[in-house]
């Protein structure tokens, strides 16, 4: 697509650190990452985020975001790594184009995820969960 970043360094119109591709998905560094080996899986084909994509392909996808997440593990000697993905601008999601972060952690590497959790009432719950099924 046209305009869209990731669409142009799958494309090779604009430089990234790439180090895996193959027909369904490129991988690449974040220029900005939050932990050491901090990536992005990147479906070749332009979806705007992981409702939009069509099984086949996110299943094709997801294997990659596996063997990636493995291999950045090894390479780095992470511990463990956090797979993000930001589904819609008030998620966060600046790259309207479906890609995965796996951002490796390390032991008391001092990062921290903000979900400031509140309490919920049981009914409120089983409203909400019903108001959900009806669309499944
Ligand atoms: P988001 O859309 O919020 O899931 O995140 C987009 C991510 O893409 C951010 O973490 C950016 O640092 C990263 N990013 C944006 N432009 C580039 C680029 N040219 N090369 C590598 N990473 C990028
Ligand atoms: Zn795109």
């Amino acid at each position: 697509m046209e305009d869209c970043i990731f669409c142009k360094i799958i494309k090779n119109e604009i430089p990234s650190e790439k180090f895996f591709e193959d027909d369904v998905a490129a991988v690449i560094l974040d220029i900005h990452p939050v932990s050491k080996g901090h990536s992005l899986v990147l479906l070749k084909s332009h979806y705007r985020d992981l409702v939009s994509t069509p099984d086949k392909e996110l299943a094709e996808v997801i294997l990659r975001v596996k063997k990636i997440a493995a291999g950045i593990m090894k390479a780095t000697g992470a511990a463990g790594f956090n797979l993000q993905v930001n589904n819609g601008e008030a998620a966060g999601q600046v790259v309207p184009h479906l890609h995965f972060h796996i951002i490796p952690r390390f032991e008391r590497d001092g990062l921290t995820v903000h979900w400031p959790h509140s309490d919920s009432e049981p009914k409120t719950r089983a409203q909400i969960a019903s108001e959900i099924k009806k669309f499944l």
